[in-house]
């Protein structure tokens, strides 16, 4: 069987074109506002940041970017949240990962008002989420997940899907939503024993450890569909995924690249949070 290769970036492109044209096709360019809150200087959240900015400039969001250095104090970061969540002005707010080791994030995160978190990471979102709502907003990272799998029509209903990585912002949420959409799913994470073989029973087998390349042929079944969320950098420095591509894809029946893949899927996530945020805040239902 010949293997597919699911093309997050093509997707993505399409993603980005439609919504595009339903912004101005509803006279809103430059009307939807993101703000965006990075902390420090990290490489990784600049390209993350500038990657952003250029989808948003494309769709027509306007987004804004407030810096704090790394040795801001918690109070000052949840002072500028509240003012933005207070702000009619503002329908998104994305707190930029990571964040200083000083710093509570999860009490970060959940300053941000619910209406407002275009990341669906407030208790308040997982919460819905958890409860099968669909009201809340999603986690953007298993959206683009679970949206790349529906755009190639793979059958969740009923698959064996492993998931590796139980985090708040990818592994456990996508889990849930895995399991809506009646997978039987198995959550895996650094205790999980022999975690090889339990890999190799998943038709779907999703990695997000951030280890690069450690998913080789060996955790794979043959004909698997294999999605890797990992963003890292291997011993050259060049951009990878946690699993080792050049060795899995002869035996996988699909496979997400790194990079092309879950990340543009991550970031057209966040568009459609940012419109769904505008639409609920006008009162309308969240189903763009
Ligand atoms: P976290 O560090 O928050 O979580 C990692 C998870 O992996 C934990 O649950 C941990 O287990 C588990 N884990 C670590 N090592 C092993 C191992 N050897 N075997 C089994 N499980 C293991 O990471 P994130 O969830 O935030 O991110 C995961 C990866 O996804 C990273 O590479 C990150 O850069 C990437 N990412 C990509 C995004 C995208 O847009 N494509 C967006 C967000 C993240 P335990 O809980 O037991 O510690």
């Amino acid at each position: 069987m010949a293997m597919m290769l699911l093309d997050g970036k093509r997707v993505s492109e399409a993603f980005k074109d439609a919504a595009k044209k339903w912004i101005e096709e509803n006279n809103l360019v430059h009307k939807i506002r993101l703000d965006v809150i990075q902390i420090g200087n990290e490489a990784a959240s600049n390209t993350y940041i500038r990657n952003k900015q250029k989808a948003c400039d494309y769709v027509g969001i306007n987004m804004v970017v407030h810096h704090f250095d790394y040795g801001v104090q918690e109070r000052d970061v949840a002072k500028l949240i509240t003012k933005l969540n207070c702000d009619d002005a503002v329908n998104g707010i994305f707190l930029q990962m990571p964040v200083p080791e000083h710093l509570d994030v999860d009490y970060l995160i959940d300053c941000i008002s619910p209406t407002k978190d275009v990341d669906g990471l407030t208790i308040i979102n997982q919460g819905l989420l958890a409860m099968g709502d669909n009201g809340g907003l999603k986690p953007c990272t298993p959206t683009g997940v679970t949206g790349l799998i529906a755009l190639y029509d793979i059958d969740v209903d009923g698959a064996n899907c492993v998931v590796v990585g139980r985090s708040n912002m990818v592994g456990s949420p996508l889990a849930t939503m895995l399991t809506q959409k009646n997978a039987t799913v198995t959550l895996c994470h650094s205790h999980t024993k022999n975690l090889k073989e339990v890999c190799k029973s998943a038709d779907i087998l999703v990695c997000a450890i951030g280890k690069p390349k450690f998913f080789t042929r060996d955790y794979v079944k043959d004909g698997a569909v294999v999605i890797d969320v990992g963003i890292n950098k291997d011993e050259n420095n060049k951009l990878c995924g946690d699993v080792d591509f050049d060795d899995v894809c002869d035996v996988a029946g699909a496979i997400t690249p790194v990079p092309g893949g879950i990340g543009p899927m991550t970031i057209s996530a966040l568009i459609h949070n940012c419109i769904g945020a505008w639409k609920t805040q006008q009162g309308d239902d969240c189903d763009y």
